[in-house]
């Protein structure tokens, strides 16, 4: 094997990782904010609501945040 080849391979993977690392948004600064739902402002009232509303809906990513902000309801699904 050519060792030279092979540092300037690894060298050509280390440059291109910076442009691959997704920018982090702020909640507040997203700008679909409108489309999260209502959540209780608290941590522990949070996660009291979150564990009965989990029964009943599903949470989606944001497209414009990337956090799971978005509580849709659960479909039903037929028995068989
Ligand atoms: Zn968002």
């Amino acid at each position: 094997m050519d060792p030279g080849w092979s540092i300037g391979f690894c060298q050509t993977v280390k440059k291109s990782q910076p442009s691959a690392v997704a920018t982090f948004i702020e909640k507040e600064d997203c700008p679909l904010v409108m489309e999260h739902s209502e959540e209780p402002e608290g941590y522990l009232q949070w996660h009291a609501w979150a564990a009965k509303r989990i029964k009943t809906h599903r949470q989606i990513r944001c497209k414009g945040c990337s956090l799971l902000v978005i509580w849709v309801p659960r479909k039903k699904r037929p028995k068989k």
